[in-house]
This record gives C-alpha cells, structure tokens and sequence, in this order.
C-alpha cells in the first residue's frame, strides 16, 4: 500500500494569485470631528456616499426602502442627508470614515477640484471656528503622489449597519 502511494502523481497545485484582494468587510470607524481637532488624510473615496436618515429617538437611523416600511417615514419625521468620505492619514492604517452634512458636502465640493479625482486629494477637517457644533470645513493640502500606493476604499455598509444598529436586528 505504502509503495502504491508513492508511485502516484502529486497533484498539480495552480495557486490563486490576485495583486489586489477584495478587502475584507472590517468596520472602520466613524471619526468624530471635535472642536479643536485638524484630522488630515487623503481621500480614498472615488465619490461622497450619501444615505437618507431620520433622527428619531434621540439617534440617526437610516431611511428604509423597499419592503419594508420606514417608521419614521409613517411618523412623519424629517429626512436627513448623511454623507461619508473615507481618509487615511499619513501612517497607514485602515483609516476613518468622515461624516457630512449637506452643507459639508457642499464645500468639500467647492474647494476640491473638477477636474481631479476626489480620490487622492489631500485634506485637512476641522470645525468652523473651533465649536463643536458648527459645520465642517476643509482645507485641500495636495495630492497623493501617484507612484504611491494608495489603500482601496473600505465598504462602508458594515460601519453603517454597526453605526445604525442593524448588525443585531438583521
Ligand atoms: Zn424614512
């Protein structure tokens, strides 16, 4: 038996190669923009992504579509616009998801350029006037040197689904 087995071929091994890998679906975390905090980064996000939100019950839970009916929606509860933009800062990392309101979505458009990619604009976010509650604004400092690897954007439905509390219900 022992001589059989070694008599037989080894199997032909073809390995899967991929220079660059789906990534995994990691929650990467909302950062909180504090009156005097300056968080700088580079853009990994090709575009904004905007959701539909209602803040109901003292949080921001999403605007549902499709089969089910939207709560807030049947309460008559405002919509709100909620906007993402992935950076990562100089050392690495996976980095962090920035949210905007409409009006910070506004200017991160007006002071980025049209005809660049948002993707590899470098940014600094900070809060107009150093308080808490006042807008965002931005500062372009650059772009991404392109011989420079820049990291793939993360999904941002993982963050959003343990943001918005739908990891546990799903
Ligand atoms: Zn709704």
């Amino acid at each position: 038996m022992l001589l059989k087995a070694r008599k037989m071929k080894p199997p032909k091994i073809t390995f899967a190669r991929d220079d660059d890998p789906t990534p995994r679906k990691s929650v990467v975390g909302v950062r909180k923009v504090d009156a005097n905090d300056v968080v700088t980064g580079t853009i990994t996000s090709p575009t904004i992504q905007g959701y539909w939100t209602h803040w109901w019950n003292d949080r921001t839970v999403p605007h549902i579509v499709g089969e089910k009916l939207c709560k807030p929606c049947l309460k008559f509860i405002p919509m709100r616009w909620a906007g993402f933009i992935h950076l990562v800062g100089s050392g690495g990392g996976k980095g962090v998801f920035i949210e905007l309101t409409q009006t910070a979505r506004d200017r991160l458009l007006a002071c980025t350029s049209k005809e660049e990619p948002l993707r590899g604009t470098i940014v600094s976010v900070s809060r107009e006037g150093r308080r808490l509650r006042s807008p965002l604004v931005f500062q372009v400092l650059g772009r991404h040197h392109a011989d420079e690897k820049l990291i793939r954007s993360p999904d941002i439905l993982p963050t959003l689904e343990r943001l918005w509390g739908l990891a546990e219900s799903a």
